[in-house]
């Protein structure tokens, strides 16, 4: 079997590769679609990044949404 495709959903809390420049490193997922919107739970930006390259970059989910 392949490997298995990381999960995440909408409001997910993750961890990403990289932490933010702000020195924070809890990200939450606040829109899901072809790109993937994260706001950073440090300093409130967010940032757009195609799904794909999400995917690579997260490191794992923290928080389940429900
Ligand atoms: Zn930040």
């Amino acid at each position: 079997m392949a490997m298995k495709e990381k999960q995440f959903q909408l409001n997910d809390v993750v961890e990403m590769k990289k932490q933010h420049p702000c020195g924070e490193n809890r990200w939450q997922i606040i829109r899901m679609g072809a790109d993937i919107r994260i706001k950073c739970l440090g300093c409130n930006r967010s940032i757009l990044i195609p799904r794909n390259e999400f995917a690579k970059k997260m490191k794992k989910v923290i928080e389940k949404a429900n």
